[in-house]
């Protein structure tokens, strides 16, 4: 099988493999190309990928001749013109707000693997893009917090006197929560946290931060481990908690999410106009609406008060050399998966990490879930 790793489009900085990664798979039997220049921004010259005995070539060349073409983000609908039927493709397509992009996909006749819609069972985690992207995006939130607040983190006692700790206040305790939250204890910050899943209470208790309960959250077993839309009295109660809480905080950093849908808003405008003027708040959920009424994803806006609200969806493109080792680490378990001892590609439509990752078959969207949010 011929890989073809594809350069980003600025300003993503990462690329879907390192040369260690690269390496890995020649090992596997596997021929690997790339578009001149894929790894440059994340620190990885074209030299040493032709070490590890990759070739480099056109970004026409990947999209034609490479059996997988692999990327952090989706191809331009453009690039699709060069792809032939038949072929494969691995990237996050962020399939759910993507419907164009799913369609001519489909209609392009592309096998599309999308490495965000992975099943997150057990034998997928070491594939799962979203988790090790969300690590990223949480300790960055709470040093870019640190980095912009104008007091400092830790409590310091000194001959001038008595610093008390930052506040930092943290909605949802997913993956990139509890990163922020024991972020934020590392730099000796009081943390406090919000979710609806009760089963983070006690990961968020073992990290040393405070996790405040808001009765009646709705919890779906279904939902494979997610949050699922709450009620409307639930959303009050929770807003006025939450309102509480921000006030007396110096740091609000937003991570959460509902997949697939748009995100809850939590913090309203009229709670950060009553929060101290100075503070910072990191929404990462930017991209689906925000956390926060005032996020703007890519913008920092200064309430009327002087608060910070900096929307920022793609953090971990800003610390690209471990982002993207660890997102080639996932692309490689997952390659793993579908080439066999010659390295040939073989796609195992019974295994359901491969079934439940491909979004486009044949010219068909074959993701139920994909299709079903996209009313298709
Ligand atoms: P996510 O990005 O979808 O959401 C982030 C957090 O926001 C979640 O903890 C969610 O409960 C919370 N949230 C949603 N609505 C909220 C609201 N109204 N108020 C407060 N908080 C709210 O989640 P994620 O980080 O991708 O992962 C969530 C869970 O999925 C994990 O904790 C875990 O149980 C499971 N998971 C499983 C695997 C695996 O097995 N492969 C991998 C990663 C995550």
């Amino acid at each position: 099988m011929i890989l073809g790793i594809l350069k980003e489009k600025s300003p993503e900085l990462r690329v879907a493999l390192l040369p260690e990664t690269v390496s890995a798979l020649i090992k596997l039997k596997v021929t690997v190309i790339l578009e001149q220049g894929a790894g440059i921004s994340a620190f990885a010259a074209d030299s040493a990928y032709e070490e590890v005995g990759a070739s480099m070539v056109s970004r026409q060349v990947v999209l034609h001749t490479a059996d997988l073409v692999v990327g952090i983000h989706a191809p331009d609908e453009a690039d699709l013109a060069d792809m032939k039927v038949g072929q494969s493709l691995l990237c996050a397509l962020n399939p759910y707000f993507n419907a164009s992009l799913v369609q001519n996909l489909a209609k392009a006749k592309i096998t599309a693997f999308s490495m965000d819609v992975i099943p997150r069972t057990s034998r997928a985690q070491a594939m799962d893009i979203l988790s090790s992207m969300a690590t990223v995006a949480g300790y960055k939130a709470v040093l870019t917090a640190a980095n912009t607040l104008p007091k400092f983190f830790p409590m310091f006692m000194t001959a001038a006197g008595t610093i008390t700790p930052a506040k930092v206040l943290i909605l949802g305790a997913g993956v990139a929560g509890l990163q922020a939250v024991a972020t934020s204890r590392k730099l000796g910050a009081v943390v406090e946290v919000f979710d609806v899943r009760a089963a983070v209470k006690e990961e968020v208790m073992g990290l040393g931060a405070k996790f405040v309960d808001v009765e009646g959250a709705a919890d779906d077993k279904s939902a494979g481990g997610y949050a699922v839309e709450q009620d409307e009295a639930f959303k009050q109660r929770q807003a006025q908690a939450i309102h509480d809480h921000a006030v007396k905080s110096d740091v609000v950093i937003c991570t959460a999410q509902i997949p697939g849908k748009t995100a809850p808003l939590l913090l309203r405008t009229a709670t950060v106009e009553t929060m101290k003027a100075g503070s910072v708040i990191i929404d990462l959920a930017a991209s689906t609406g925000g956390n926060c009424e005032l996020s703007k994803d890519g913008k920092t806006v200064v309430s009327v008060n002087g608060v910070k609200v900096i929307g920022n969806s793609a953090l971990a493109t800003e610390m690209p050399t471990d982002a993207s080792r660890m997102f080639g680490k996932n692309i490689f378990n997952f390659t793993k998966l579908i080439v066999d001892e010659h390295g040939k590609l073989v796609l195992n439509w019974s295994d359901d990490i491969v079934k439940g990752t491909a979004v486009t078959h044949q010219g068909e969207i074959v993701h139920e879930r994909v299709k079903a949010a996209l009313n298709l």
